[in-house]
């Protein structure tokens, strides 16, 4: 490079340097914008909100939140196989219109197994059966006050005979009427030889009207994403994630635009062909080019972004964030592929300008990570409570997968970590913090004329600012109260 080069360098934008410009609207309120997108090629959102694939953010619990508000959640992958397809199996049980393979208990085990088991599973009841034959139910009504935990099923059970049962086929408005006239909560699905077909509660039932927003594939349960690495035992944690229902897979590694990323995603769309495969991550629009080619139904964009990443002081390298998603998402657009802008989320602000910017969905980390879903930990500091998170490239992170794979000392001391380590505020609920964010999406949306994203994108002015005018947008000449 030469040095006229560098005087001719070109400027990198992120979500502080610029804001939009508010437009003439006709929206007469925020409920009436329309937030429905494309996480990839062929699933949509009505949230295009994603939760991060790490450690401290995303598991089962928080995946159910993230589906049932209409955005999605990648569970990560820093857990061993079992581990991880069981996370994805608890979000796919969770809601359904029919649960077709309930948990089920011969009738000789114990009061004392049955509770344990339902405990495991996280199920307030328990269907017995015997090939595969319904023979009862056992649920808390049977057990109340029953303290002899040595007890077999059968002696507790309600036996089939006194069961109010459903058809194979039996519609839900069917179901929620024999729900409704037998005050029952559970009704297991039998055939004529009383061969167990699925299980239909009441609670289901009422999820579909708490939640109507939510993320369902077409059997009704609620949809999950998952991530896989690159190398090792990648196609074959694509596979048992892939049984287990998974509806999306995250080619998950830090360079997206290397040759390692693109070999695994052919091998990942040869092997799975029908299974829509989102990679990343990248910063350029020859990054998109040459994973959309590779067969990615999504790409993932951000280098150097997320709140936990020191990928820039560590290597020098990224793309300051609104201008990566800026050339992404052209590129993204030509070639029919949607982009998600990963990492330096802060605000609600951001998630509009991210949006306007070209994004189809913004993947969330730190933000998520204080909520009571995120499996971080908890910690009380000066009285105050928060949740420990970590990038997943940090020393902590690194410590934990080479205890979990037995790696040596020595191993560890090759690691460059390219993330931190940290606390952030308890935040309650991620469902009120997906309202706020939501909230002020739909805000930005109405400031700028748009009533759909896609309008969001082509209406969208954005204006270079001064750190003058960033202090003016902020709270100023008063002390906060809170
Ligand atoms: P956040 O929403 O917290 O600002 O950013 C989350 C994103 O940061 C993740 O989705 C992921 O792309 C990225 N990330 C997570 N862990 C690390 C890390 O250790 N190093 C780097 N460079 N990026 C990370």
């Amino acid at each position: 490079m030469l040095i006229e080069d560098i005087v001719e360098l070109k400027t990198g934008f992120t979500f502080d340097d610029v804001y939009l410009v508010p437009k003439r609207s006709s929206i007469k309120s925020r409920r009436n914008v329309d937030t429905t997108t494309s996480l990839t090629k062929n699933i949509a959102l009505s949230t295009p909100i994603v939760s991060a694939n790490m450690d401290t953010v995303t598991e089962g619990t928080m995946s159910v939140t993230m589906a049932r508000e209409g955005g999605i959640g990648i569970i990560h992958r820093f857990l061993p196989v079992e581990e991880q397809v069981s996370e994805v199996i608890k979000v796919k049980r969770i809601e359904s219109v029919i649960i077709e393979n309930p948990y089920t208990l011969p009738q000789n085990k114990t009061l004392k197994e049955a509770k344990e088991f339902m405990e495991a599973k996280g199920v307030k009841g328990i269907l017995v059966t015997e090939n595969g034959k319904l023979l009862g139910i056992l649920t808390g009504r049977d057990t109340m006050f029953e303290d002899n935990l040595d007890r077999k099923i059968s002696d507790l059970m309600t036996p089939r005979k006194q069961l109010v049962v459903g058809k194979p086929g039996l519609s839900i408005e069917e179901a929620k009427k024999i729900l409704r006239e037998n005050r029952v909560e559970k009704l297991p699905i039998v055939d004529k030889n009383w061969k167990l077909r699925g299980l239909i509660t009441s609670k289901d039932i009422k999820n579909r009207s708490l939640y109507p927003h939510s993320t369902k594939d077409p059997k009704g349960r609620l949809m999950v994403g998952a991530a896989i690495g690159v190398r090792g035992d990648y196609i074959k944690r694509a596979e048992a994630l892939l049984k287990a229902g998974v509806d999306v897979l995250v080619l998950d590694i830090a360079h997206g635009h290397s040759d390692n990323a693109i070999n695994a995603l052919r091998s990942v769309k040869k092997e799975f062909g029908d299974v829509d495969v989102i990679a990343g991550n990248v910063a350029t629009r020859e990054g998109v080019e040459d994973l959309a080619s590779a067969g990615a139904d999504a790409v993932k964009v951000g280098v150097g972004s997320g709140s936990i990443c020191i990928t820039r002081i560590v290597t020098g390298c990224g793309v300051p964030q609104l201008s990566a998603i800026f050339d992404c998402s052209e590129a993204g657009k030509e070639l029919n592929v949607p982009i998600i802008a990963d990492g330096g989320i802060r605000t609600s602000g951001d998630i509009t300008k991210a949006l306007a910017a070209g994004a189809s969905t913004v993947m969330i980390g730190s933000l998520l990570g204080g909520t009571e879903e995120s499996p971080g930990f908890t910690v009380i500091r000066n009285g105050a409570k928060y949740k420990i998170t970590r990038g997943m490239a940090s020393l902590g992170a690194s410590m934990g997968r080479a205890e979990r794979d037995k790696k040596s000392e020595e191993d560890l001391r090759e690691a460059v970590p390219e993330g931190v380590e940290g606390i952030v505020p308890y935040r309650g609920y991620a469902r009120e913090v997906l309202y706020q964010l939501v909230g002020g999406l739909r805000s930005g949306m109405s400031y700028c004329g748009a009533t759909t994203l896609k309008e969001l994108r082509e209406k969208a002015e954005f204006e270079k600012i001064t750190s003058a005018s960033q202090k003016e947008g902020l709270p100023h000449d008063i002390t906060l109260i809170k």
